[in-house]
This record gives structure tokens, C-alpha cells and sequence, in this order.
């Protein structure tokens, strides 16, 4: 059962069971003619599991006791975060150095602005082409070449904030 309605601005959102998120990444994985191997399969699982940001050092510590002795390397997880970072199926949150997992699997590598939680922590895409594309055309007026935007707004979710 779906936790919450699709509504993309929901607080809660990123929650998702990481199984079944795990699955629709696999799915877009073979669409794409990507290779979505054990460990990076048990780093995105851990990261949707998480709900909410959740940091490179606390992967490593998830990804040892669930395998013991035997574990993946800490440089074998950070190739894994390279290589969901860079297919879009994972954000980093530069302000807080941490990762959640993007809600849509389905779409390529994305800029989106994020609204971060300082109470609870938590973390949602504001999903508004139209703030992306404000920027990059007010960057183009000036001449400037955008590549990349980090947005990441703080404060406090309505679920906080009401309380
Ligand atoms: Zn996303
Ligand atoms: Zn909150």
C-alpha cells in the first residue's frame, strides 16, 4: 500500500520503501542499458530506506554490518554514489553533504531546487521547471554558461512548522 497520495510537494515524500524503489531504478537500469550491480543496488536500497538525507559515512557503516568481514570497500560505495549521482537516481545535498534518493528514476540526471527541513531533517524536491528555467535564462541574459545549479533552501517543513 502507498503510504502517501502523489503529491509531489507532500513532506514526506522521498519516503519510499526502498525495495520497490530499488525495483523501478532496476527497471530503468535495463531501459537505459545501465548495469545496476549488487553493491550499488544495496547503496540505493539504504539510501530510499533512510528517508531522509543521509550521509556517505553512514552508508559505510550500513554497508559493513550488513556484510560483515567481507564488506565492500568504502571506495567501492563511493563508485557506487558516482555512479547513481551521475544517472540521476540519487541526489547530494551540498549544504548538508548527504544523499536521498530522487522520486523519479525514469528521468536523466536533473537540476531541482530542494526545500530542507532543520527540525526534521527531511528533504523535498520542489519540482518547478519553471524556478530551473527562470535561472538559467537570467544566467544566459549575463552572458554566464550554467552547467550545474545547487538550490537548497532551509528551514522548516509544514509538518514543523505547525507544530
Ligand atoms: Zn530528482
Ligand atoms: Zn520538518
Amino acid at each position: 500500500m502507498p503510504k502517501t497520495s502523489h503529491a509531489c510537494t507532500a513532506p514526506r515524500h522521498h519516503v519510499h520503501d526502498g525495495a520497490s524503489f530499488v525495483a523501478a531504478v532496476e527497471r530503468a537500469c535495463v531501459e537505459r542499458g545501465l548495469r545496476l550491480t549488487p553493491i550499488r543496488a544495496r547503496v540505493l536500497g539504504f539510501i530510499a530506506d533512510a528517508g531522509a538525507p543521509i550521509k556517505a559515512y553512514e552508508l559505510l557503516d550500513l554497508v559493513r554490518d550488513g556484510e560483515g568481514p567481507g564488506a565492500a570497500a568504502p571506495p567501492t560505495v563511493y563508485r557506487a554514489l558516482d555512479f547513481l549521482l551521475a544517472n540521476g537516481f540519487i541526489h547530494k545535498l551540498q549544504s548538508v553533504n548527504a544523499f536521498v534518493a530522487c522520486h523519479h528514476p525514469d528521468t536523466a540526471q536533473h537540476s531541482v531546487p530542494f526545500l530542507i527541513c532543520d527540525s526534521c531533517h527531511s528533504a523535498v524536491e520542489l519540482e518547478d521547471e519553471a524556478v530551473v528555467k527562470a535561472l538559467d535564462a537570467r544566467a544566459r541574459a549575463l552572458g554566464f554558461v550554467p552547467q550545474a545549479q545547487t538550490l537548497e533552501v532551509h528551514g522548516l517543513c509544514a509538518a514543523c512548522a505547525a507544530r
